[in-house]
């Protein structure tokens, strides 16, 4: 089975730390964000938007049942019941009431329309004749014939928004149940759009109503969804094509449709006083974008942990690798490159010094009678000079040259852009040099000499030939008596002492 390579074993290692780190972040950052919104979206479903509904209702309450009650009092009243039973007489009496009834009251207007003379009162006189033919008038017969006892009729003139009229439709009887006319106020209803823009610009929601036909009938300033006036019917609008698949009719219920793009949240709660639905609709845009952005700055920042911790581990393995390496190459005693050190750079000196080409000349040193050494002073006092002569044999070469303990007390050189007879230089300088040098150790001047083999690269070489050859000159310098450098090359050889 082939073994995985350290390499690929640590980088999978450091992508699944990575990979679980981001796994981390992400899960709780998501976990969270949904946390939060899920919470968002529970209070403006169910506390929000309803109390809303509840503070819009009551206002309308406030303004739209009062007049009610004040319409059904003016239909049961036996002043106005008599003055039509006995034939409309006195049309100050009549104009004196309304006017009573409006300014008492605070209503916009107070109106009375008689069903026999077809003559339509007001707080000022008359105003007009009631006709069949005349669609302004329609209301009117319309309230005869119904089965109600009133209706809430919004102008439909609306000219004039800020002053959109509500009349209360009130029908009267006489004392034997038979229908007289029709009584009531009307009035503005400018508190509940006032309280429709503040809700609207205070707490972004959109406020309005609809009546059972899905028809705007009363907005804010602005106008309902997509600026829409009262009048026009909720199907015209793009952004309610969502919600009324779901919602083809008002109905009371919480709803989530999206518009537009936009996700929404509504409430819809039926007013029976009004025979309308209120609409309280929210985006959810506003409440959730803070917690939108919060979880793209969390994700921000578990990406810049994630790339930080990653490049740092990153770091850490490539010194640490570089570190065992270097380790793995040197020799621990002399620092200086081991065999397996050296074959890695000399094989890259060989390599270029064959294409360029160039000279290489190779030397390889052994220390003489080195047992003896180490018999007589120990193995320390070896150690110890061995130490020594590296850092000799560093400072007799150039930096660019390569110098290795081959093992024991044998090392190797290779002078780079350097032929035979300029090594031969170099190793007598070496060899001269250590022949002079004592090393100290324990107060004792330990004196040493070197026996070198030198040979020079060939064309056709490979190390393992050019070692041998230098091994073999190395040979001949043992064999003719140590201390001093031998040359071996295909030709000539010549030795030097
Ligand atoms: P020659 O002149 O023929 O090279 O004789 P020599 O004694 O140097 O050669 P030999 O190969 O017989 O002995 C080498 C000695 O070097 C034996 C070994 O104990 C010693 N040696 C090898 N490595 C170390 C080392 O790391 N420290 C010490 N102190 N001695 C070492
Ligand atoms: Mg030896
Ligand atoms: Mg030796």
């Amino acid at each position: 089975m082939p073994l995985r390579s350290p390499l690929y074993s640590q980088r999978s290692l450091v992508l699944t730390l990575v990979a679980l780190l981001g796994a981390g972040f992400l899960a709780t950052s998501f976990l969270s964000y949904y946390a939060s919104r899920a919470s968002i979206r529970d209070n403006i479903v169910n506390t929000e938007l309803p109390l809303t509904s509840d503070t819009v209702y009551s206002e309308i309450q406030k303004d739209l049942v009062r007049p009610i009650l004040i319409s059904s009092m003016m239909s049961r009243d036996t002043f106005m019941r008599d003055w039509v039973v006995n034939g409309e007489r006195d049309t100050g009496q009549m104009t004196r009431y309304l006017n009573e009834v409006m300014t008492h009251y605070g209503a916009y207007t107070a109106f009375f329309v008689s069903d026999t003379s077809l003559t339509y009162y007001h707080a000022k006189g008359v105003l007009k004749q009631v006709k069949t033919t005349e669609p302004r008038d329609a209301w009117y017969f319309r309230v005869r014939d119904m089965k109600d006892p009133y209706e809430i009729n919004v102008d439909p003139d609306l000219a004039n928004k800020d002053n959109l009229t509500v009349f209360i439709n009130y029908k009267v009887y006489d004392y034997h149940n038979r229908f007289i006319g029709a009584a009531g106020v009307g009035l503005t209803v400018d508190a509940v759009i006032k309280l429709i823009d503040k809700y609207q610009q205070r707490y972004q929601r959109s406020v309005y109503f609809v009546d059972t036909f899905g028809r705007l009938v009363l907005t804010g300033a602005e106008g309902g969804p997509q600026g829409a006036l009262a009048g026009q019917t909720l199907a015209e609008l793009d952004s309610m094509k969502n919600l009324l698949n779901q919602l083809p009719k008002p109905h009371s219920g919480s709803y989530e449709y999206s518009g537009q793009g936009q996700g929404h949240f509504l409430n819809v709660r039926f007013i029976p006083e009004l025979n309308w639905y209120l609409f309280v609709d929210k985006r959810e845009d506003g409440d959730l974008n803070d917690i939108r952005r919060s979880l793209y700055l969390n994700l921000l920042i578990c990406l810049v942990v994630t790339l930080t911790v990653l490049a740092l581990l990153n770091r850490v393995i490539n010194r640490y690798q570089s570190q065992i390496q270097t380790q793995a190459t040197l020799d621990s005693l002399t620092e200086l490159p081991n065999r397996r050190g050296f074959d890695l750079l000399a094989a890259q000196a060989m390599q270029e010094a064959q294409r360029e080409p160039r000279p290489l000349t190779a030397l390889l040193l052994d220390l003489d009678h080195f047992k003896a050494l180490n018999d007589t002073y120990g193995h320390l006092a070896g150690d110890q000079v061995l130490i020594g002569f590296a850092r000799d044999l560093e400072s007799c070469l150039r930096h660019s040259d390569i110098v290795s303990r081959w093992g024991g007390e044998e090392f190797i050189v290779l002078l780079k852009d350097t032929d035979a007879e300029t090594g031969q230089v170099i190793a007598e300088k070496i060899r001269r040099h250590v022949e002079h040098q004592p090393y100290a150790y324990n107060g004792n001047r330990l004196q040493l000499t070197v026996s070198i083999g030198l040979t020079s690269l060939q064309p056709d070489d490979t190390l393992h030939t050019l070692l041998s050859r230098a091994d073999h000159a190395m040979y001949r310098a043992k064999q003719s008596g140590r201390n001093r450098t031998c040359v071996e090359l295909p030709h000539p050889v010549y030795d030097q002492a």
